[in-house]
């Protein structure tokens, strides 16, 4: 069998557009956790906005007692059941989105479809087309996912350029 990492203990609570998950205490020494802050998007994702993203893979990061998890990992085990070889994957596509219900249990070849599938819609966008997303967005009366339906691009794509992590240097044009 092989060791699998302890999962944190996680609960939460919802007071919108503010969701709170405590992380409970792993043993009585260490420190106890920082709670994990998300705010409840216009597409009902709660995206994580106190902790780090990884860098190369866009997770959110979530160190407990020395081992770094994929936060909503821990949140599919803790809402749903053990994942042991199998993957959490997101159906809006937004990978700092810590939603329970918005996480489905899949195997490596569905993680790896889900991917290519999520890859094909991808395309490159025009600094114009960047200024208008968050110009439009900024209204906040259409999601993400209907901008990225109209670009051709992932609503995290869409996420990423509305909280200017693409696209910093782009400045706005009124
Ligand atoms: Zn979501």
């Amino acid at each position: 069998m092989p060791i699998r990492k302890p999962i944190p203990k996680l609960s939460h609570t919802e007071n919108y557009p503010i969701v709170r998950f405590t992380i409970e205490r792993e043993s009585n020494r260490g420190p106890t956790p920082e709670p994990v802050i998300c705010v409840v998007s216009q597409d009902g994702c709660w995206e994580v906005i106190n902790r780090a993203i990884a860098q190369y893979n866009g997770y959110i990061q979530l160190v407990s007692d020395g081992i770094s998890h994929k936060f909503h990992k821990v949140v599919y085990e803790n809402y749903h059941e053990p994942l042991y070889d199998n993957y959490a994957l997101h159906t809006c596509d937004n990978p700092i989105c810590a939603n329970p219900s918005h996480l489905f249990r899949g195997t490596h070849a569905d993680n790896m479809r889900d991917a290519a599938e999520k890859g094909r819609m991808c395309r490159k966008l025009t600094p114009e087309e960047v200024q208008d997303i968050r110009k439009i967005y900024a209204n906040r009366s259409i999601t993400q996912k209907e901008l990225g339906t109209i670009y051709g691009v992932t609503p995290t794509t869409i996420g990423c350029i509305t909280r200017r992590k693409t696209w910093r240097w782009l400045n706005e044009v009124d």
